[in-house]
């Protein structure tokens, strides 16, 4: 699943290719697009793309008139800039826009959400904490929202109404960076340990941005720590990474590294 630093390489890359660009023609390729959005997009023809920014893991595309059309890649979405009208293989919607551009929403499970809105409408992406990356963001404000929060560390970071833009991948990361075991109780953290994870969460996620040329997904785990290396020796102390369950996701940490 795309995570905050890919969704921001995707924003990035897209906004490279289209801002500036007029809006010619809408296609919607796959049934699951079309409810409910395709009545709305008609209506961004002819219009010009001012630019395009990551909210937490949604994309905006900000047109000149105030509209706007949001897009969440969910599990399996991705963008392909071409200059032919050839669609790539998942081919899910078609943007044509001017100078010859051609904007694919590719997606093989074809889960991906477009929804547009109007000049003046505010935004649905109701409860979102502040973004993981903003450096308004620190230590103290972010202890103060983890202070209600009666639950496991890992799954206070996956609520995106605490913090957003944090998936399961960055979270684990994270916390191992931090020496903060995944099951502490989030409303207990100390100052220092909040201040930890934070440098934490900016490393792993600063990581994955540099390391990204143009956008990659998923499948290269290489890059991370823990994540998904039940079994494998901790980077720092070679302890087996040990993988439990919480809220039906999988957590990966280091049982030495993490103890508390
Ligand atoms: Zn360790």
């Amino acid at each position: 699943m795309p995570e905050l630093p890919e969704v921001e390489g995707a924003a990035r890359y897209l906004d490279a290719h289209i801002a500036g660009r007029t809006l010619r023609a809408v296609a919607w390729l796959h049934p699951s697009l079309q409810r409910g959005t395709a009545l709305h997009a008609d209506a961004l023809v002819g219009q010009r793309v001012e630019r395009v920014r990551r909210v937490a893991k949604w994309q905006e595309i900000l047109f000149v008139d105030g509209a706007v059309m949001v897009v969440h890649f969910r599990m399996t979405g991705d963008w392909a800039v071409t200059t032919r009208a050839t669609a790539p293989t998942y081919a899910r919607a078609h943007f044509t826009f001017s100078g010859g551009r051609h904007l694919w929403l590719v997606d093989p499970r074809a889960l991906s959400r477009i929804e547009v809105r109007q000049p003046g409408v505010l935004s649905s992406n109701v409860r979102v904490g502040p973004d993981a990356l903003d450096p308004a963001l620190d230590a103290d404000s972010l202890r103060a929202r983890l202070s209600t929060r009666r639950i496991p560390i890992k799954q206070a970071l996956l609520d995106q109404s605490v913090v957003a833009g944090i998936g399961n991948i960055y979270a684990a990361e994270a916390l191992w960076k931090a020496r903060i075991h995944p099951a502490a109780p989030a409303s207990q953290l100390s100052r220092a340990r909040v201040a930890r994870l934070l440098d934490g969460v900016r490393w792993t996620m600063g990581l994955a941005l540099a390391q990204m040329g143009r956008h990659q997904y998923g499948t290269a785990t290489d890059r991370f720590s823990v994540y998904d290396r039940e079994g494998e020796p901790c980077p720092t102390c070679g302890t087996r990474i040990a993988r439990i369950t919480q809220g039906q996701r999988s957590t990966y940490f280091c049982r030495r590294c993490q103890r508390s």
